[in-house]
């Protein structure tokens, strides 16, 4: 019977096992079918994978160079494109839309020898925190059924929870990977703005966006980044910083200095055991040696409006390609109906509620009368919120704060209700907004049986930073 635990265990494993890649895939994609159920793909490569399998696993016995990936089973959140796959961000818009070319992170993985076993459901273009906007139904939180896996890489964190494959990517342009990996139980990372291509990912708010990744280990997490990070020709985004060899760099024996935002931790939508949980390890950090401080956060009350409002800004610009021309679904003219009819048409069908009342939003806050009262303040609070940024890492190594205000909700429960929903990401959005990278950990167990995560955060460019100091703390606790 087929174990996975870390992908260093894996590549042991196949050092005995000549053809350990297709045993793997083999595994993985029965894992699948039996859990149908989650809702966690929408689309699983069977026959792709299989052949790429055992193409890998001759390459291996014919003594060819192996990738740091090889064999690893991947799966992409439904917003990065695998040239000759259908991509669709799980909207009704790109119905039947196939990929002409692979992501950058897609070619980087597939160049280290990595399988991509399929394609995860999440929120339509990723606009949500539960996973309950996907054109193609809910996902399932595998914990519990009658939960969500949070949003919106619902689909991408479930496929590591319930072990449908070793690795995933997803996208965060607001928390869509650290607050799923909150829900779930494992560990979600988003780096730097600019330190992952995003050639080949589906646009929410440019600005924002990342892909991150999901796995169970802060060695594989490093693996995976070192690999998928770095200058990219197709994205003037992307730093041209040299990328470190993260899974070299992570054993630390450093004590830190750790800053926490006295306003979340006391913010009143906090859980009460999130926040007493939370507080108890900070006290432990103490004890081990390391420093731990409150900070001011006055701007805590403005980081969700900020948010909603630059991102729908941009998500109204990124998505008007979609006008039932030139992507995807079309919708049917009746006599007499002119293009304007066929794009309002189109766009009323293809898109899903929460699509279209972001992009209304997003065309309210950008029209002339409104720009400045809107958008231009929310820049304002935007560079505002980069400079504390600044001046607190000048001081800290990192800032902790819990990543969710609470446990994974059931199933239609916040549907309702869009600002509770949006307040689910009070604590995961100021890392996008000011482009820095984080991380949620799986350190805790609420006593409602749920998991939940420690996210971290730290500066500009300082992930190996990071994935040390979320090592450190995954293996002592
Ligand atoms: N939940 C947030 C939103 O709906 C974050 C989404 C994301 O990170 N893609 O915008």
């Amino acid at each position: 019977m087929f174990a996975f635990t870390s992908i260093k265990e894996y590549h042991s494993f196949l050092a005995s096992n000549p053809s350990g890649c297709s045993v793997a895939a083999k595994h993985y994609l029965g894992k699948i079918e039996e859990n149908k159920h989650l809702n966690a793909f929408l689309e699983v490569f069977e026959a792709e994978a299989l052949q790429r399998a055992a193409q890998l696993d001759a390459d291996k016995l014919a003594g060819k160079p192996l990738g740091k990936l090889h064999g690893v089973i991947v799966a992409l959140k439904d917003v990065i494109c695998i040239k000759g796959h259908k991509v669709g961000a799980a909207s009704k818009i790109l119905e039947g839309f196939t990929s002409i070319y692979n992501a950058t992170a897609t070619e980087k993985l597939l160049a280290e020898g990595a399988i991509i076993i399929g394609r995860n459901n999440c929120d339509e273009f990723a606009m949500g925190s539960s996973n309950e906007n996907s054109a193609y139904g809910a996902v399932k939180n595998a914990i519990d059924n009658s939960l969500v896996p949070g949003g919106s890489s619902g689909g991408s964190a479930v496929a590591v929870q319930a072990d449908l494959c070793m690795v995933s990517l997803g996208s965060d342009t607001g928390g869509s990977v650290r607050q799923p990996a909150d829900f779930c139980g494992v560990i979600g990372f988003k780096p730097s703005y600019g330190r992952i291509s995003r050639y080949g990912l589906i646009a929410y708010a440019s600005s924002f966006d990342q892909i991150g990744i999901f796995s169970k280990t802060m060695d594989d997490t490093a693996l995976v980044l070192e690999v998928i990070a770095g200058a990219d020709n197709f994205d003037s985004t992307v730093s041209v910083k040299p990328v470190p060899e993260y899974s070299k760099e992570l054993s630390t024996t450093k004590k830190y200095r750790f800053a926490y935002f006295k306003e979340a931790l006391e913010h009143e939508g906090l859980d009460k055991e999130i926040a007493a949980q939370t507080k108890a390890y900070l006290e432990t950090l103490k004890s081990q040696g390391h420093t731990v401080e409150p900070v001011d956060f006055k701007l805590l009350p403005y980081v969700v409006p900020t948010y909603y409002i630059l991102t729908t800004a941009e998500a109204s610009s990124n998505l008007s390609r979609f006008d039932g021309v030139k992507f995807g679904y079309r919708a049917e003219l009746k006599k007499g109906d002119d293009l304007t009819a066929l794009y309002k048409k189109s766009r009323s069908e293809g898109f899903g509620k929460e699509v279209q009342s972001r992009i209304l939003l997003g065309t309210f806050v950008l029209s002339s009368g409104y720009f400045d009262a809107y958008f231009t303040k929310a820049q304002q609070v935007r560079r505002l919120l980069c400079d504390t940024t600044n001046e607190i890492f000048k001081g800290y190594d990192a800032v902790i704060s819990p990543t969710v205000p609470t446990t994974a909700f059931k199933i239609g429960e916040k549907s309702d209700d869009p600002i509770a929903m949006y307040l689910a990401d009070i604590f995961t959005v100021f890392a996008n907004l000011v482009g820095i990278p984080a991380i949620s950990i799986p350190l805790f167990k609420h006593s409602n049986g749920l998991p939940f995560g420690l996210q971290l955060m730290t500066g500009h460019f300082e992930e190996t930073t990071l994935l040390q100091i979320s090592s450190m703390m995954m293996g002592k606790r």
